[in-house]
């Protein structure tokens, strides 16, 4: 990462779950190291605040688990986005209907998946009953043809958000405001929805960098999380 800083601009874009701390069995159950909303603080702070979180959970439950953040954030899948002064960068999106939460509410009781409901959208997280992967998929849009939202298939999750928000519109967003703008972007993350983030930087010029091993289009690859501290020198 020094040479990639010796080299000019460079703006980082960081997914969270599986990226900077690793998955648990609920969203909830995740352990964060203590010192890492610091680190990441301090990681702003040698990239002339060119870092961002981009992140599927909203920015409040970001916040929960890390603490107020002092760096630029997209939450939701980028349907909403905060520079690190605090101030919102683009519109406010709208929420969820209620009718689509709670027909999402009776598919989970029925098949014991647990529903997330976030201010911007609504997730199916089956870890614990990977065999109803199919049904939830399947269900998930369904919902989505219905009532006009876009579906993100994750790591035992399958979610529900706003037709447009993905982390390659929330990296854009950025690269055209200060102080992202002209730099080089990278983009770290293990998932499926991160492949946006990192189509998005290379077409920026930047790159992508797999968390984990898959088929991507991203040219480089981290391990997991704990090389990612370590790439970062978070640790
Ligand atoms: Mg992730």
């Amino acid at each position: 990462m020094a040479a990639l800083l010796r080299d000019g601009a460079t703006a980082l874009f960081l997914d969270f779950d599986g990226t900077l701390v690793d998955l648990a069995a609920k969203p909830d159950a995740i352990e964060v190291h203590p010192g890492l909303a610091l680190a990441l603080k301090g990681l702003a702070q040698r990239l002339d605040g060119r870092l961002a979180l981009v992140s599927g959970r909203s920015i409040d439950d970001l916040e929960q688990h890390l603490g107020p953040l002092s760096v630029a954030v997209a939450g939701s899948h980028g349907a909403e986005k905060r520079l690190a002064d605090g101030s919102v960068l683009g519109a406010k999106p709208d929420g969820i209907e209620t009718a689509v939460t709670s027909e999402l509410a009776t598919f989970a009781l029925t098949h014991n998946i647990d529903l997330e409901t976030k201010s911007h959208g609504a997730a199916l997280h089956y870890r614990s009953v990977p065999d109803k992967e199919d049904e939830a998929r399947a269900f998930a849009a369904q919902i989505a043809q219905t009532h006009g939202l876009e579906v993100k298939l994750g790591k035992c999750v399958v979610e529900l958000v706003a037709r447009g928000a993905n982390k390659g519109s929330a990296v854009r967003a950025f690269m055209e405001t200060k102080p992202f703008l002209g730099s080089r972007p990278f983009f770290i993350g293990d998932d499926v929805t991160d492949e946006d983030g990192f189509a998005a930087c290379a077409k920026l010029g930047g790159d992508g960098i797999l968390v984990g091993t898959r088929e991507s289009k991203a040219r480089y690859v981290l391990k997991g999380v704990a090389d990612v501290h370590q790439w970062l020198e978070l640790v």
